[in-house]
């Protein structure tokens, strides 16, 4: 069995990590200029330039029995051009909705599910009239290309949206109305293309600068309810887009008349940071059921074993020192240091939600000694 994964971070390393036991072969379908690091010995790599024909392309990346991708910004056309020759999951049509948050929030609406209030904008006066509608406080989002908290403005008051850029201004953005919520959490959802679901339990996000910092999984306090309301939604938006593989949904928790009530953020097409915990909490990881889902194998377990956490390495470099026992588990993205960037993460386990706390503060007070 061969998978050619388009892109060559962490995600696709990791991915193929956990499907080499299984005998799976990998292949890298890259840009010039993309770092190589995180993928080195894990595969043939081809460079997307010298293939224009979509044959040739598809030859080059060992005739794959299936393609995937770890990153929204693909080529999605190339990727339809593929379709002809081995199927591509998810579909190229989710990962376009997926990747401009606009098309995204629209389509989420239309399944029944609420995302934030908010508006389409082009231009100033268009903020204005959406900010009349929604009120303040309100995030303005770039549709295409923003991420982890890049590509956003707060908006607290008319004088931040008078200081607000005219180039800034006339980008096609969404204005988003603040949701007051109690938590973050995220839903890692697996289908196959038979239509079999799973579900991990509901993992709680902590973000920092707009990037995930910590997760906790299951989610502290997490009730049957919230975890079938989610299962309910993702239910919904994988039914609908005829989904393959592994979707990640952020949600915000808030409160609705006393219950607590998902509201979608986001989502993201393809394995996720917040999923990073199912390497060590559960028998099948996210990337091993992403791999079984989109190769035909039985999906696996998702059921968590133990209460679970994750503490992101973000711009500091990897070293065993940082683990702060010995049933921790560190995992290195191979990547060269820059400040903030993803440079791997640490899995723990514990005994219960007090360990869990203890571990991950003492975990974060390690590796950022500065705060
Ligand atoms: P995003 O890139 O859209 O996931 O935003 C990054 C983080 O900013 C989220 O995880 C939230 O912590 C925060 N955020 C984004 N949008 C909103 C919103 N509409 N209301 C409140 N917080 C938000």
């Amino acid at each position: 069995m061969k998978v050619a994964v388009v892109g060559s971070g962490q995600l696709a390393r990791m991915m193929a990590l956990s499907a080499w036991p299984m005998g799976i072969q990998f292949s890298y379908l890259v840009q010039q200029g993309d770092s190589l690091d995180p993928i080195t010995s894990l595969g043939d790599v081809i460079y997307d330039e010298d293939y224009p024909e979509a044959e040739a392309l598809y030859k080059a990346l060992g005739e794959p029995d299936v393609i995937t991708v770890e990153k929204e910004a693909v080529d999605t056309d190339r990727l339809k051009a593929l379709q002809a020759f081995c199927p591509v999951y998810p579909d190229p049509k989710m990962l376009e909705t997926c990747r401009h948050r606009g098309l995204e929030k629209s389509w989420v609406n239309e399944q029944g599910v609420d995302v934030a209030p908010y508006r389409r904008t082009g231009n100033r006066q268009e903020i204005l009239a959406a900010l009349e509608e929604i009120g303040y406080p309100a995030i303005l989002k770039t549709c295409t290309g923003g991420y982890d908290g890049y590509g956003q403005w707060r908006i607290k008051s008319a004088d931040d949206a008078a200081a607000l850029e005219e180039d800034v201004c006339n980008l096609d953005c969404v204005l988003e109305g603040f949701v007051t919520f109690k938590r973050e959490v995220s839903m890692i959802a697996v289908r196959n293309a038979e239509g079999e679901s799973r579900f991990y339990p509901l993992t709680e996000n902590l973000h920092r600068d707009g990037t995930l910092l910590t997760s906790k999984a299951p989610a502290p306090n997490l009730t049957a309810e919230l975890q079938q309301q989610a299962e309910e939604i993702a239910n919904k938006l994988l039914a609908a887009s005829n989904y393959v593989g592994i979707l990640a949904i952020e949600f915000f928790v808030t409160d609705l008349d006393g219950k607590e009530h998902l509201v979608v953020n986001e989502m993201a097409p393809r394995v996720h940071n917040s999923g990073h915990w199912t390497q060590l909490g559960c028998i099948s990881s996210q990337f091993n059921n992403h791999v079984r889902a989109i190769t035909g194998l039985p999906l696996g377990n998702t059921q968590a074993m133990k209460i679970t956490g994750m503490v992101n390495l973000l711009g500091v470099e990897m070293d065993n020192s940082v683990l702060v026992n010995s049933d921790q588990q560190l995992h290195g993205y191979g990547k060269s240091l820059r400040p903030g960037r993803k440079m791997g993460h640490i899995n723990l386990v514990a005994d219960s939600y007090e360990d869990l706390d203890a571990q991950i503060n003492a975990t974060l007070a390690k590796v950022y000694p500065e705060g």
